[in-house]
């Protein structure tokens, strides 16, 4: 997350448990004809997507090294769970940067994508910023791999969330609205950005206030219903869904709060809470497993 201004509007504010699973009706692997119960959210995958990147590659500094491995590891995660995928590049800081785009094959062309930014600040490991993110986006997306949700939603790494040297943020995912062309913007039914999700809790469902908040809205209410406490806000511009908002596109990001190490050398894999990150996977593997043809629809008019 690059944040500016700590200045946040508490909208709402509820934690309801509840019971009913609000996913899709059963979804069946083709081969048995015997509904399959989804995959469960893995903790343990979750936690090696982490120390993978904070620890094993590290800093992941736009148009670096460090961001070309992480944008690597991710693309080759999606390809072994069965997706396509793509990396387009595009220049900041005197340099490259690049965005991984996984789909389904045969998956709607401009459907939901559900994201985040694989890259951090000089000196942070970023094990809350954002590789917390990318893994439960992962798990998210091994989850799903073959069920009707997987045609509906494209998974994207961004590069160059954070402020680069050349006074540019959101980088990546300001490359991705631009390269959905005209036809592509007014097509793409919403974006989830998925940013700094293992330390605090509620789990605050955020926009930035620009664009419409339909899918905001939807979420919470969907993750409520799956007992996840969660909060409502309105942020600044701090994450990639801003660039979707800017675009008229219903977009949102799942945020767990500020904490003390952002953007700091302590932002470890030591001092995030494991507990927060297994809630927010858990949460985005419901969200997505409830991804339907008619909320693609709904978000499309809004
Ligand atoms: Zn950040």
């Amino acid at each position: 997350m690059e944040r500016r201004s700590l200045a946040m509007l508490v909208a709402l504010s509820l934690a309801m448990p509840a019971g009913a699973m609000g996913g899709p009706a059963e979804p069946t692997r083709a081969s048995s004809g015997v509904p399959d119960e989804p995959p469960r959210f893995s903790g343990q995958l979750a936690m090696r997507h982490v120390r993978r990147l904070a620890e094993r590659i590290g800093p992941r500094v736009r148009a670096t090294r460090g961001e070309r491995r992480a944008a690597r590891y991710v693309a080759r995660q999606l390809e072994s769970y069965g997706y396509r995928t793509r990396t387009r590049t595009f220049p900041v800081d005197g340099g490259r940067s690049r965005n991984v785009v996984g789909w389904w094959p045969g998956a709607e062309p401009y459907p939901l994508i559900v994201g985040g930014h694989v890259d951090s600040v000089p000196g942070s490991p970023g094990a809350n910023d954002n590789a917390s993110g990318i893994a439960v986006m992962l798990e998210a997306a091994r989850v799903i791999a073959g069920l009707e949700p997987a045609g509906l939603v494209r998974f994207v790494a961004f590069g160059s969330e954070e402020l680069g040297a050349d006074g540019s943020h959101h980088a990546g995912s300001s490359a991705f609205v631009r390269g959905l062309g005209r036809g592509g913007r007014r097509e793409l039914a919403g974006m989830m950005s998925v940013d700094m999700v293992a330390d605090g809790r509620p789990l605050l469902v955020t926009t930035a206030g620009i664009g419409p908040d339909l899918l905001a809205r939807i979420a919470a209410n969907r993750l409520r219903r799956e007992g996840v406490a969660v909060a409502r806000r309105t942020t600044c511009d701090c994450s990639d869904n801003g660039p979707f908002e800017r675009a008229g596109i219903p977009a949102a990001s799942v945020w767990s709060g500020d904490e003390p190490d952002h953007h700091q050398p302590t932002d470890t894999i030591e001092n995030l809470f494991r507990r927060d990150l297994f809630r927010s996977g858990r949460a985005l593997r419901a969200f997505v497993l409830s991804v339907d043809d008619a909320l693609l629809a709904r978000l499309r008019r809004a």
